[in-house]
């Protein structure tokens, strides 16, 4: 009888170790699994980044370069989501960009998740959601990845304890794995460098014209709320801030240093004709003083720590009860990107970038979820 519920009890154990190693396995091999992206009726072709880098067809590095071309021939813009992809407010943006916006004259090329593989884990010790979703208005909701800063170790592992960036500067180890410190690349480097190196070719055989690269901060680190520019984009950047303060929305301006290597606006902008600028908004569940990082806080920004610091005086950006939430950072870089393409047209009216159907910043503020397609 003994050995007979001893065996009963060795059996249970067994079965559950291997239901929970099963459910493990679901869910470390779901967050691979890229949730869907709806492209709207503007959207004209669908490529892959490894169009411009072959090496890196197939593997977890590969993503979607959208692609916006009006009937008119103009100017050409790449914007990039995703390089940091614990930064939703910049991949959602892009998102929004696939989803509803049609071009009158030039091309805009479009790549949602930069780094795709830091989308297909998260950063270890964070405590961060895996997803969060964002309700439509006819109630379906739609699911996207909280991703990493720094691409997968299962793409590129180990880092070496010192990163000697190409233009001899060098970083702190870990950076290697951080695509916005690895431009302008290395087509036979670590696997950050190589998703550098693609995008930088599709910048040259493109023709780019400008870029913007999409991120978030920390409420408490000073480039927030910003447009940070590489010094040909000066004038750029400044028509655009008086014209965005036109419309209400505060931003300040952040000129690129020159020697902090790596950096899309940096390293883009020295290593091609494109003028570059990357834009910040503020993002509480990133940030250091956050406390449970739970998908509501991703979605609607409100942390009672950061309240206090807000208070305190320690932020670099406005914060009350209402939070930081995501539909207006998501608002506030649409409207930057809009006011950036105005101030642009004005500047070179031979290279002309005319959008339709951008979302407009009250109806994002109202609800993100207005300007994303349902799942079918
Ligand atoms: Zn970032």
């Amino acid at each position: 009888m003994m050995r007979l519920k001893r065996h009963f009890k060795f059996l249970a154990f067994t079965a559950s170790v291997a239901i929970v190693v099963i459910l493990s396995a679901f869910s470390f091999t779901a967050m691979w699994e890229d949730p869907p992206i709806i492209p709207g009726s503007g959207v004209t072709e669908i490529k892959m980044l490894s169009e411009w880098l072959p090496s890196i067809e197939g593997t977890m590095l590969d993503t979607e370069v959208y692609i916006i071309r009006g009937a008119e021939e103009g100017g050409r813009f790449l914007l990039l989501g995703g390089t940091h992809p614990n930064e939703p407010g910049g991949t959602l943006a892009a998102v929004v960009f696939v989803e509803n916006v049609s071009a009158l004259s030039g091309t805009v090329y479009v790549i949602p998740r930069s780094n795709h593989s830091a989308f297909t884990h998260n950063d270890a010790m964070e405590g961060a959601p895996q997803f969060f979703s964002i309700e439509l208005p006819d109630g379906s909701e739609r699911v996207f990845r909280f991703g990493s800063r720094r691409t997968n170790p299962i793409a590129q592992w180990p880092d070496p304890t010192i990163y000697l960036h190409p233009t001899g500067a060098t970083l702190g180890g870990g950076e290697v794995s951080n695509l916005n410190r690895t431009f302008p690349g290395r087509e036979n480097g670590y696997s950050t460098e190589k998703v550098a190196a693609a995008i930088m070719n599709l910048v040259l055989e493109e023709d780019i014209d400008l870029v913007c690269d999409l991120h978030e901060s920390s409420p408490e680190y000073p480039v927030n709320n910003a447009i940070v520019f590489h010094q040909k984009a000066a004038e750029l950047a400044i028509m655009t801030q008086m014209m965005l303060e036109i419309e209400g929305i505060d931003i300040r301006l952040e000129e690129s240093p020159v020697n902090l290597r790596g950096l899309t606006h940096r390293e883009i902008g020295d290593n091609s004709d494109a003028y570059v600028v990357l834009l910040e908004v503020s993002n509480p569940s990133q940030g250091r003083l956050r406390g449970k990082t739970t998908d509501e806080l991703v979605t609607e920004g409100i942390d009672k720590y950061y309240l206090q610091a807000s208070k305190d005086g320690k932020l670099f950006a406005p914060y009350d009860e209402n939070g930081y939430p995501l539909d207006l950072r998501v608002a506030r870089h649409v409207a930057t990107i809009r006011v950036l393409l105005d101030s642009w047209n004005m500047m070179f009216p031979e290279r002309t970038i005319f959008l339709s159907d951008v979302p407009p910043y009250e109806g994002l503020v109202d609800g993100l979820g207005t300007y994303l397609n349902p799942v079918s």
